[in-house]
């Protein structure tokens, strides 16, 4: 059957890329169907329920920036939150929560279900529907072609799914939802670059089970025992009201015998026998791959993080396995604390297809077929903050297809989601690609603090950001840039100051006249002890800031020398940046390339010289001899 009425975008898939993208594209105007296999599995948290952490928790507060769903879903169901590397400078400083799935999954439904221009339908995408070059819908497992404009394929770990628990398998999404064996023919048939990637889950605990009282406690930040007083919030619209109430999480251990029990699975490890032709992310291995790659460690420490606040199921952080159940059952009773616990599920490694996301343009279309947008796992990323950052920019871009307007992406000294979409169409991917703070080379600008500030007012003119939260972060940067300019015009005489003030605010006294701004760069210098100086003298009048709004302009202060040098790095690549290269360029006409060089570009089709710039293969002479070509206009 043909469903009667036609759309502008259809997601399939309602995991983290899916449900960001329905939600953008509807957010920006777009007529959005999003189709996924259960309704009852929208926003599902496949393995741990845990949202950031570093480099992730960027993208997070990218995505929220941007009106995206994660952050604020994690404020109304998160039950730990800890600011990671709180010590640290602010560029890697990162929030990670621990969610009760099932209020997570819940607070994304419902901001599903309540979005203007999107309609759910819970059906299997087996095929799509292809015509010439172009996408032009989607049919479920019972026949009902949905046309649409464009398609925006997020289909996770479920593309020919196959689940391994020792040397037994069995085709599936994940476990309990059936894999996606028909669409993953189709795709295969249009001869989009793909390949097998792995990952892997541990086996699930009843806290009625286990022993806490021989594990270390760990509270989280604003708990009793954390490391701050201060509850986080994940969301710039978030707030410490919103969060359910709080949990701790605990810490046992690896021991020898739990290792030589690992050892003795090895032989029956579908990883170890060849089973899984999959490669698995080196950042978050299985434990029999710790245990073999650092045979000489003695323990390793595994976090028990609760489930949610009406379950008693426990997440041991670190036991990603796939030996089989009998090695599951011993290694985990082999630690402290464990020595009765019961499984209630098992663990379990999944392979399936994901696609070479160098076969992507810069919006994630595919280059082969128009209007088809691939978005999240199927990439081959790992991480749900990595899939949300990546659906709601391939919801945006579809959205802007439809529209008829140009594509959008951010640069990478403007957004974590730069840099990951970059690394994407220029590297590929040879294991599950994850973030890192260490992947973005202007991260000292890229920080959780400032994605308001980077990405808010892009989002708003795409139409992804809300009056309130508009209103909210109109009045952050306004205050900021005021306060900003009021410090830098306050002088501060020495003469004027009492010598003891000076010592008790600044340290020591001052030789000659600062404006407040440079007194403030000094490292002991906060704005609140500045603001007490000489008896308040130099706050100004009415002047009432948060305390997020104080973090701006402390930080802007201390880091101006840094961030300046990063800026001028940028302006400076900015020349050939964002040059255009032709679609239809002739690179076998720039003789003095390499043919290597002239191979590699040809096939990639880079959008911009600064793209072409980070393919692997193509040196800075290569870019050298291209720009000289372009200016000749060759
Ligand atoms: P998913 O969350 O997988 O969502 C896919 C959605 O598409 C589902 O709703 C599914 O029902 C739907 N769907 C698929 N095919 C169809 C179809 N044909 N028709 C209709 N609907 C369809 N990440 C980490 O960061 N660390 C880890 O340690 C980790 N371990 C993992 C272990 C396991 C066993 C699994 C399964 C995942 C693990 N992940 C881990 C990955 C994490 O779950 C994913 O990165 C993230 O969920 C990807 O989001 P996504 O939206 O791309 O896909």
């Amino acid at each position: 059957m043909l469903y009667p009425e036609e759309f502008d975008v259809i997601v399939v898939g309602g995991g983290h890329a899916g449900t960001e993208a329905a939600l953008a594209s509807a957010r920006m105007g777009a007529k959005t169907l999003l189709l996924s296999h259960n309704i009852e599995t929208l926003g599902q948290m496949s393995c741990n329920p845990s949202i950031g952490g570093i480099g992730k928790g960027h993208l997070v507060k990218e995505v929220d920036a941007l009106g995206g769903a994660m952050a604020i879903a994690t404020d109304e169901s998160g039950i730990q939150f800890r600011i990671l590397n709180s010590s640290k400078g602010p560029a890697v400083r990162a929030t990670r929560a621990q969610a009760d799935r099932v209020l997570y999954k819940a607070a994304i439904r419902r901001r599903l279900e309540n979005q203007p221009n999107l309609s759910l339908f819970q059906q299997a995408v087996d095929d799509l529907m292809v015509e010439g070059d172009r996408v032009v819908g989607a049919v479920t497992q019972v026949g009902i072609a949905f046309r649409a404009r464009t398609v925006v394929l997020t289909a996770g770990t479920f593309l020919d799914g196959r689940i391994h628990v020792g040397l037994d398998n069995y085709q599936a999404g994940r476990a309990g939802d059936p894999p996606a064996i028909s669409l993953s023919a189709r795709l295969k048939e249009l001869k989009l670059p793909q390949g097998r990637l792995k990952t892997g889950t541990p086996p699930r605990l009843d806290g009625r089970t286990i022993d806490f009282s021989k594990c270390t406690e760990q509270p989280g930040d604003g708990m009793p025992g954390g490391t701050t007083t201060a509850l986080p919030v994940f969301s710039f619209m978030g707030r410490i009201d919103m969060h359910p109430r709080q949990m701790p999480c605990w810490v046992t251990h690896t021991n020898e015998r739990t290792h030589e029990i690992i050892r003795s699975g090895f032989d029956r490890s579908p990883m170890f026998t060849g089973k899984i032709d999959g490669v698995g992310p080196r950042y978050c291995p299985s434990v029999e791959d710790k245990i073999n790659r650092f045979a000489d460690k003695e323990s390793h420490q595994i976090f028990l993080e609760p489930e949610g606040l009406t379950t008693n199921e426990y997440y041991p952080n670190g036991i990603s396995t796939s030996l089989p159940f009998d090695v599951q059952y011993k290694l985990v009773r082999s630690m402290v604390g464990l020595e009765n616990a019961h499984i209630l599920r098992p663990g379990y490694a999944i392979e399936y297809d994901y696609f070479d996301p160098r076969a992507l343009k810069s919006s994630f279309e595919t280059r082969a077929i128009q209007g088809l947008f691939f978005a999240g796992q199927i990439n081959g990323t790992t991480g749900y903050e990595e899939a949300a950052a990546q659906g709601l920019f391939a919801g945006i871009n579809a959205a802007l297809q439809c529209r008829g307007e140009e594509s959008w992406m951010p640069r990478r000294d403007q957004a974590y989601l730069g840099v990951l979409v970059d690394d994407l169409i220029t590297k590929g991917v040879t294991e599950p690609y994850r973030m890192f703070t260490s992947r973005a080379e202007f991260r000292l600008q890229l920080r959780e603090d400032n994605a308001d500030m980077r990405l808010t007012e892009a989002g708003r003119k795409l139409g992804l950001v809300g009056d309130a939260q508009w209103d909210a972060f109109s009045r952050k940067r306004d205050a900021v840039s005021r306060e900003t300019e009021r410090l830098k015009s306050i002088w501060v005489n020495p003469r004027n100051l009492p010598a003891a003030e000076s010592e008790r605010v600044l340290g020591k006294a001052i030789e000659h006249e600062y404006n407040l701004a440079d007194l403030l760069r000094r490292p002991d210098v906060s704005y609140r002890s500045l603001m007490s100086l000489d008896g308040g003298k130099y706050a100004g009048e009415g002047v009432t800031l948060d305390p997020t709004e104080i973090e701006q302009i402390e930080i802007a202060a201390k880091y101006s020398g840094y961030i300046d040098r990063q800026h001028d790095e940028v302006q400076r690549a900015a020349h050939f940046e964002n040059l255009k290269m032709p679609a239809d360029f002739d690179y076998s006409l720039v003789t003095a390339l390499s043919f290597e060089a002239r191979q590699i570009l040809a096939k990639h089709r880079p959008e911009t010289l600064g793209l072409a710039s980070r393919i692997s293969g193509i040196t800075p002479a290569a870019i050298s001899l291209l720009m000289i070509h372009l200016r000749k206009g060759g």
